[in-house]
C-alpha cells in the first residue's frame, strides 16, 4: 500500500446479478444521438458518425436509490440507455471481436442537465457541466452477458408511471459491437469501463419526487426518485 497524503477514495463500483462481488469502475464513456428519432429531436443529421463524452466514475449512483436534483440547472433530463459493462480491454478492437468484451449489461438513465449542455453547445465549449455532473449516472445491477442474449429488445422509461420513452435497442444507429469498437480506436478500453450506448426518443425533463423506472428487456430494471 503507497504512503498516500491522505486516504484514496473509494473505488465506484456496482452490483453483479446474481453474486455479491462488485463491478469495479474504471471509466465511464457515453455515445450521442445513436437513434434516428432521438437524433431527429435533437437536431441533428442521421448520417454523421458517433460520438462520444465521458462522465466521471464516481458519477454513478448504483441501483439508483435516491438521486439528488443537480445544482445550476433548471432542466434536468433523463436518457434511458443500455450499458455494456466491460470486463476486457484492447485498442483498435474489431467489430466482430468487440462484444467478447462485454461482462454484462445494465440499464443505465443519462442524466442531463440539458439547458447547461444547450449553452455549451451554442458557445462550443465542451459538455462536463451538462454531462459529467455528481450522480449524474444512475445504473441498475449488471446482469453477466450470458444471461442477456442480443441485448437488442424493449428499452423503456417511464415516470411516475407514465410512459417517456419506449423503443427498441435494435434501433440504434451503431450496435453495441459497433460503438465498442469505435471508443477502442479513441481510447484503449480496460475492464471496469461503462459504455452508455445513447438514449432513444421521448427525454424530457424530471422534477424533484419524481419516481424514475427504467427497463431494458433482457437485461433489467433501474428504479431512482428525484429529491
Ligand atoms: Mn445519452
Amino acid at each position: 500500500m503507497p504512503d498516500y497524503v491522505f486516504p484514496p477514495a473509494a473505488v465506484p463500483a456496482v452490483p453483479v446479478e446474481g453474486t455479491t462481488a462488485l463491478f469495479p469502475v474504471r471509466r465511464i464513456l457515453c455515445v450521442g444521438r445513436n437513434y434516428a428519432a432521438h437524433r431527429r429531436e435533437m437536431g441533428g443529421d442521421e448520417r454523421e458518425p458517433p460520438f462520444f463524452f465521458a462522465k466521471p466514475a464516481d458519477a454513478i449512483v448504483p441501483l439508483g436509490g435516491d438521486v439528488p436534483y443537480p445544482s445550476l440547472t433548471a432542466n434536468l433530463h433523463h436518457e434511458v440507455e443500455l450499458v455494456a459493462a466491460l470486463g476486457g480491454g484492447g485498442a483498435d478492437v474489431p467489430v466482430e471481436d468487440a462484444l467478447s468484451l462485454v461482462f454484462g449489461y445494465a440499464v443505465g438513465v443519462d442524466l442531463t442537465r440539458r439547458d447547461l449542455q444547450s449553452a455549451a453547445k451554442d458557445k462550443g465549449q465542451p459538455w462536463e457541466a451538462g454531462k459529467g455532473f455528481d450522480a449524474g449516472a444512475p445504473i441498475g445491477a449488471i446482469r453477466p452477458a450470458a444471461l442477456c442474449g442480443e441485448a437488442t429488445g424493449a428499452i423503456s422509461l417511464t415516470v411516475n408511471g407514465q410512459t417517456r420513452q419506449a423503443a427498441r435497442v435494435a434501433d440504434m444507429i451503431w450496435s453495441t459491437a459497433e460503438v465498442i469498437a469505435q471508443a477502442s480506436r479513441l481510447w484503449r478500453l480496460a475492464p471496469g469501463d461503462l459504455i452508455f450506448t445513447g438514449t432513444p426518443e421521448g427525454v424530457g425533463p424530471l422534477v424533484r419526487g419524481d419516481v424514475v423506472h427504467g427497463e431494458i428487456e433482457s437485461v433489467g430494471v433501474l428504479d431512482f426518485t428525484i429529491r
